[in-house]
């Protein structure tokens, strides 16, 4: 074997060999997917090839390979508990992968797999194992005799090394429907000999054994699901492989662990590093440094593809990923203080040539993960206490099991996992009931499930069209047909989906929204009440039913709202080149929103936009707007030439594309979105707000044309009103500055006279004051307006007298407002405690409220228990005294 092959040789290799079968060579497709609303993350190197498989895309290659990065915690593939407990899930990891689109088959995939494995890396035959497709009855699928020849040839002695696999290991769908087949897996026997001597591999296959495990799977895509459930043969067949990188790695550099390999070594040593805590000398400590170390790279990546953590969707995926390695952090390393963030440079240093984007966005990662880490050592700290709480209440009422609800607050609000909070239980004797949290937890995951459930018919082919044509950009109005529709029903309610040949119907994608209108014919007119893209297909929506599919129809768009959407879209441009004009090249776009009413832009910038560089922005961009610009669009354009016109470098597109590219003037985009033809139909552009969403992410909101104008309106008449309120004719702000200072005045004199009156009233309640044992008690009711007067006569009391204690009372709005002041040298001598009286008193007024040792106070509803929680406070006194 190649032990000293260094992980970035490996994957060349894997290229290269497929290289030399014909292969195109392609990028990785970003790992947060876009355009497909059934995934959040790539966790297959074919997902982004589904389009070619269902038929809705042609190939630009009938063999590829690659190495893709995907992610699996979460859906059908959520691999998320094993990562770090065993050496071989991650959560992040690459997969290598040959394709062939209706190219070669069976055949040729199962002995290039065994050429490369065996001639080119030189892995012993004697430790692999292959499984195939036993076959299904029920499903009339006869056993794959083909892959089993096939694999026969391979082995120099076949004898108990091509093993039976059943539907749940060895076939492979898509989903509930579509494309299907049979497929082959590849595992490794990586033990030491004398563990293999005493149990033969081909008994632990499949069986979960950390040393015998599957690294290449080879799916053969022969059949397709319907929605009734039963197989048919596709016309043309195609073959999906994929194999796992890391463990590959580990296999070939002779490790047992895909840690050790060099992918892991230098992070983990830098967790080392700041931790103190080395690899292998504890088993706590192992399963925390390669949690940690495998967590980085999902977050690291996930951000360097544009997704933020947050609270819903792909970024609360990685929110609690990110979560879940600073817990490890803080219960198995002890790391109180930020540290994840100082890994990233590392990561950077040991990818950066594979996946550029590393290194060009890392002080965004960085200080992405550095703001989360902060804030979830806080929620930490927070959780703490709740634990400490409940385990108080519990104590106060002598139980000793935490109830399974409360265990699942802490896991759902605070991301305490179960295990952290029994931990901490049991080390106080108690013990937390699982089968509650349990329940607690399938009960959330059944409400997720159905409100995310959408039932989807099958597709009604009406002709076949092939890929739908968008004539949007030059036409809102086309005669169409329909290729094909289906019913589908989300949360209970039934809507149509509608596939045409052509359509002027913009689909909803890079922030613009899709367009509505109506599919209109002789006898029918269909409500499109808005387009999306789902993969490659552009789909209209309709709450309407369709009678006649064969019609032909004419699709109308929206013309006004997509006038005033492309107002909005090519405003985003302007700004956008604005703002990197003003701050600097720098900054980079983040996402955006278009829609008819208004626009919204992120960009990447670590500071608030002061008022003249915001100005600067606006005045930019409208002179752009003035400039009557027409638009030059450029269609087709490889990525490369794209970049040399000055459009910047976006993430996220994939392999294949060719893209549009919208110029206006010195402002160049890649995008798809529909534009005005001339920027001066535009009008006027008005920024209406800016402020922060995330670490180093800021937001720009406008507005454009008539809701500019509105707008604008909108200020004016509300300076006229205030002109007019103030009886202005000059200079309004004058006015304003002369009403500030007046009220400024006046607060003073009422304050002067608050204190005459409190004064007044000070002298009233020292004539009543009695003597407690030698303390002087001084109570009354008060009347007044405010609760500031009661606090004014406290503090000047307290001010000017010790041995007091003082109670008074006021009705208020028709609420009780009571307050306790006890003098300093009573605190502190005699122990008497405010909010320890106002406690005892605030009953009477069916009220509450608490306050300082020597200033307290509590409001209730009832005035009338006033006089009764006077006289309570002196009987307290009384007792504390005596
Ligand atoms: P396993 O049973 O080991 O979880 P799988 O059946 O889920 O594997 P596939 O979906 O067939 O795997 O993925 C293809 C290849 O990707 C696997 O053969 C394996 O080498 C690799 N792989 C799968 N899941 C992971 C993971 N979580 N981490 C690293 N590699 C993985
Ligand atoms: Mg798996």
């Amino acid at each position: 074997m190649l032990f000293t092959l260094k992980s970035h040789e490996l994957r060349q290799l894997f290229f290269d060999f497929f290289l030399s079968k014909d292969h195109l060579i392609v990028p990785s497709a970003p790992m947060v997917t876009k355009n497909d609303p059934t995934l959040m993350f790539t966790n297959a190197g074919m997902n982004q090839f589904k389009d070619i498989f269902l038929g809705n895309k042609h190939p630009a290659g009938r063999r590829i390979a690659n190495s893709q990065k995907c992610l699996r915690v979460s859906g059908k593939h959520n691999d998320l508990e094993e990562v770090g407990h065993d050496t071989y899930h991650h959560t992040m990891f690459e997969m290598l992968g040959n394709w062939s689109f209706g190219d070669y088959f069976k055949q040729e995939a199962i002995a290039w797999a065994w050429e490369f494995l065996v001639n080119k890396l030189g892995i012993p035959e004697e430790r692999l194992y292959s499984t195939v497709f036993e076959g299904n009855e029920e499903e009339n699928v006869p056993r794959d005799d083909e892959a089993f020849n096939c694999w026969k040839a391979c082995f120099t002695n076949p004898e108990g090394r091509v093993l039976e696999g059943s539907k749940k290991d060895n076939f492979w769908e898509m989903g509930e429907t579509g494309p299907c087949g049979p497929c082959s897996e590849i595992h490794v026997d990586i033990r030491d000999d004398s563990e293999r001597a005493k149990i033969p591999g081909y008994e632990l296959v499949n069986k979960g054994h950390s040393q015998v495990i599957e690294i290449w799977n080879l799916v053969f895509i022969q059949y397709n699901r319907l929605s009734n459930g039963k197989l048919e043969q596709l016309p043309s067949k195609h073959v999906d492989t994929g194999m796992g990188f890391e463990r590959l790695c580990m296999v070939v550099q002779g490790k047992k662990s895909n840690y050790d390999t060099d992918i892991f070594q230098s992070i983990i040593g830098k967790i080392s590093e700041i931790t103190g805590k080395k690899y292998g000398e504890n088993k706590k400590w192992d399963i925390a440094l390669r949690v940690i170390a495998d967590h980085l790279r999902a977050i690291a990546f996930s951000i360097a593809d544009g997704q933020l953590p947050s609270n819903n969707k792909a970024g609360y995926v990685i929110r609690r990923i990110l979560r879940r390695a600073v817990r490890y952090g803080y219960t198995s390393l002890e790391t109180e203080e930020p540290f994840l963030y100082r890994l990233v440079p590392v990561l950077a240093d040991t990818m950066g040539d594979t996946y550029p984007e590393l290194r060009t966005r890392k002080d965004h990662i960085v200080k992405v993960i550095l703001e989360e880490e902060t804030s979830f050592l806080k929620t930490l700290g927070k959780g703490l206490k709740l634990i400490e709480k409940k385990m108080e209440e519990l104590g106060r009422e002598g139980k000793k099991i935490l109830p399974g609800k409360a265990a699942f607050e802490l896991y759902d609000t605070f991301g305490f996992p179960i295990d952290l909070t029994q931990l901490i239980l049991k080390e106080n004797g108690i013990t937390t009931d699982i089968t509650g949290f349990e329940n607690e937890m399938k009960s959330q995951k059944e409400r997720s499930r159905e409100d995310a459930a959408v039932e989807t018919g099958d597709w009604t082919v009406v002709r076949e069209t092939g890929e739908t044509e968008f004539t949007g950009y030059k036409v809102t109005e086309d005669d169409v047909l329909i290729s094909k529709f289906r019913r589908i029903k989300f949360k209970g309610k039934e809507s149509l989906q509608i596939v045409l040949n052509k359509t002027p119907f913009y689909a909803e994608s890079g922030g613009q929204v899709g367009d509505t209108g109506f599919l209109i014919s002789k006898n029918e007119k269909i409500a499109i009440i808005a387009t999306v893209k789902e993969n490659n297909s552009i789909i209209h929506l309709s709450n309407n039913n369709l009678h006649d599919p064969l019609a032909q129809f004419h699709a109308v768009v929206d013309s006004e709202k997509r006038q005033m959407t492309a107002n909005n879209h090519t405003a985003t441009h302007l700004i956008h080149f604005a703002l990197r004009s003003v701050l600097g090249k720098q900054v980079e776009q983040k996402g955006s929103l278009v829609t008819p009413e208004r626009l919204r832009f992120d960009f990447s910038h670590f500071s608030k936009l002061t008022k003249e560089e915001l100005q600067k922005v606006e005045t930019i961009a409208n002179r752009m707007v003035r400039e009557s610009i027409d638009i030059k669009v450029s269609e087709g354009v490889p990525m490369k030439q794209a970049h040399q016109m000055g459009a910047m470098a976006l993430f996220g597109e994939k392999y294949g594309d060719t893209v549009r590219v919208v110029e206006f003037g010195e402002s160049v985009e890649l995008c798809g979105g529909t534009h005005v033809n001339n920027t001066g139909s535009i009008g006027i552009i008005k920024i209406i707000s800016e402020g922060a969403i995330a670490a180093g992410v800021r937001r720009i909101e406008a507005v454009t044309a008539e809701k500019a104008e509105e707008y604008i309106n909108e200020r004016i008449t509300s300076v006229e009103e205030i002109a007019s309120l103030l009886k202005s004719t000059g200079n309004i702000r004058e006015s304003v500055e002369k009403l500030m200072a007046e009220n400024a005045s006046l607060k003073k004199e009422t304050e002067k006279l608050q204190l005459q009156s409190a004064s007044a009233i000070i002298r009233e309640l020292e004539e009543k004051a009695v003597l407690i044992k030698g303390i002087r008690f001084l109570s009354g009711t008060v009347e007044t307006g405010s609760v500031e007067m009661l606090k004014t006569i406290a503090y000047q009391i307290r001010n000017s007298s010790g041995n007091t204690v003082l109670v008074l009372g006021a009705e208020i709005s028709g609420k009780a407002n009571i307050l306790v002041m006890v003098s300093d040298d009573l605190v502190k001598e005699k122990k008497i405690n405010a909010n320890a009286v106002i406690k005892d008193i605030a009953g009477e007024i069916n009220g509450g409220g608490g306050g300082q040792p020597f200033l307290a106070s509590a409001g209730g509803k009832n005035a009338s228990g006033i006089p009764a929680a006077l006289k309570k406070a002196e009987e307290y006194i009384k007792k504390l005294i005596y």
